[in-house]
């Protein structure tokens, strides 16, 4: 197997230190395994996006020194691998339409007792999943009339139990409905973030996955997606997300962190990999440098 490994920012801002870190971890863990670094603009959101951060990713990556193989892909070009994707998901039965508005289901959510709960708040409460399809609003079935969420219950009862390799915390059990019935289609793009991501990584050909910690529960999604789509698993790498001196998670739109505020405050590259360093001490030993760095 030929290693790759992938950095996937989204163009809705510019970098910042723990994208440099994502960014780093990915590169050197290519090097070490003789693969190959590719880029990938997570580009879906076209709410968000912004035409000249493709181009300043592109500048800050290649400042710090981390040069990706082939064309960067943006993931606005690949819509209909997606749909063909939510498609196959149809044909097994395992997504239903979502009709909630998001403040439907955060009175829903309100008035529940026991509103199911997940790592980052209360989950989706399953409102549509048991609609008769004659109970859905008369709207014809374009893609946005509504969004698609998967079953996460049905899907698991159709894979079977699923793990997945994370180089850090070994082996790890699916929990299916750890983020509940998640959105795999937004009603406004047609498709969403893990569904994009799972087909894309095998696209790319990814056997490595490396990103934050935050990111660990999203794996049980994504991995529950693979199976379903018959799609190959890679391997995870989770880092630990950069901390400040007192701990504290750093904030990610934290201005002062871009990498072209550094840039233009007069460090050099190599200062901010090192910055970089000692801003993760539990990943010092994750991905030694390459013998000739
Ligand atoms: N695009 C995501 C982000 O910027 C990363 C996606 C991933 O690594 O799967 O956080
Ligand atoms: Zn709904």
């Amino acid at each position: 197997m030929i290693a790759r490994t992938r950095f996937a920012p989204s163009p809705t801002g510019r970098l910042h230190l723990g994208h440099a870190l994502a960014a780093q971890l990915a590169h050197a863990l290519a090097r070490r395994l003789g693969g190959a670094f590719l880029l990938r603009h997570e580009d879906i959101d076209t709410t968000r996006v912004r035409e000249e951060y493709y181009a300043a990713i592109e500048e800050d990556l290649r400042w710090l020194g981390f040069a990706w193989h082939g064309e960067a892909l943006r993931q606005s070009t690949r819509l209909a691998a997606y749909a063909a994707a939510l498609e196959k998901l149809r044909a097994l039965g395992v997504v239903y339409p979502c009709y909630c508005t998001r403040r439907a289901i955060q009175h829903e959510v309100a008035a529940m007792l026991g509103a199911p709960q997940g790592p980052e708040g209360p989950l989706y409460p399953g409102t549509c999943r048991s609609l008769a399809a004659a109970a859905r609003p008369r709207q014809p079935d374009s893609a946005s009339t509504h969004a698609w969420r998967l079953d996460a219950h049905k899907a698991a009862a159709l894979t079977g139990p699923l793990s997945f390799c994370d180089l850090r915390h070994g082996t790890l059990e699916v929990q299916p409905d750890l983020l509940g019935d998640v959105v795999l289609a937004r009603k406004d793009i047609g498709t969403a973030y893990h569904l994009a991501v799972v087909v894309d990584d095998a696209y790319q050909e990814i056997s490595h996955v490396t990103r934050g910690e935050d990111l660990l529960p999203a794996t049980h999604v994504q991995r529950l997606l693979q199976a379903l789509l018959g799609l190959p698993a890679p391997l995870y790498l989770h880092h630990p997300l950069l901390r400040d001196e007192t701990g504290r998670r750093l904030a990610k739109r934290h201005d002062s962190l871009a990498i072209a505020a550094l840039r233009h405050a007069g460090m050099s590259a190599a200062a901010v990999l090192a910055q970089l360093a000692a801003s993760t001490p539990s990943s010092g030993g994750l991905v030694p440098a390459a013998a000739d760095e």
